[in-house]
């Protein structure tokens, strides 16, 4: 009688003990799931981030102003010396590059909410339209390119290109100029720093393009 009572004992230690072991594993599983979640980069911000008026449309006399200037650009590109401007740095056709549309590859930059993927001095999201603002001094134009656009490279232009404050006679063809170097970025994918500086590409564009222009 007593070895029964003993065999049954024994035999619900063991259960006991094997429902113990199954009982650690399930938790360690557990554990290192939770701190392989742990271990997971934070929710990255979705872009495009757009607003409300992501791609700003051009009407009227802005709309002109970048048509003419579109215009005078593939002219200034048929040339040869022009088209062939920036050969040194691999670049075997400039008119070519010269494949965007107003309001629908290029848009008023001045009211754009699309998001730039960095945070402001305030906490806020820059936008394109902030950066411009603060930056209009210098900031003539500007590409963003596709990951935070949603929609290809985009070409913004900022306040100098629709009211040129130097030299005002000839605002049409810095605007050419303008269209030309942004078409660089836009669609041949190099940056200025490429080129030793924005200045300079603007120089070696408007060198062999307009020779007579004076950009800054
Ligand atoms: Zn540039």
């Amino acid at each position: 009688m007593l070895t029964i009572v003993r065999i049954i004992f024994d035999i619900f230690l063991y259960l006991f003990l094997c429902l113990l072991l199954i009982l650690f594993f399930v938790i360690k599983v557990d554990c290192q799931e939770n701190l392989s979640n742990f271990n997971k980069p934070k929710p990255l911000v979705q872009y495009p981030v757009t607003g409300k008026t992501p791609f700003p449309m051009m009407t009227q006399s802005e709309l002109n102003k970048v048509n003419e200037a579109l215009t005078l650009a593939k002219e200034l590109t048929k040339e040869c010396s022009c088209d062939k401007a920036l050969q040194d740095y691999g670049i075997e056709s400039l008119s070519i590059l010269l494949q965007s549309e107003a309001n629908v590859s290029i848009f008023d930059g001045r009211r754009s909410t699309l998001g730039l993927p960095w945070i402001n001095g305030n906490g806020e999201r820059e936008t394109v339209s902030s950066y411009f603002t603060k930056n209009q001094d210098w900031l003539w134009a500007g590409v963003i390119q596709t990951p935070f656009t949603g929609r290809g490279n985009i070409l913004f232009l900022n306040n100098y290109f629709f009211s040129p404050n130097k030299a005002v006679t000839s605002a049409l063809q810095q605007r050419a100029i303008i269209l030309i170097h942004e078409s660089v970025h836009q669609h041949a994918n190099k940056d200025d720093k490429y080129f030793g500086g924005s200045q300079r590409l603007t120089m070696l564009i408007t060198d062999a393009c307009l020779p007579s222009l004076k950009m800054r």
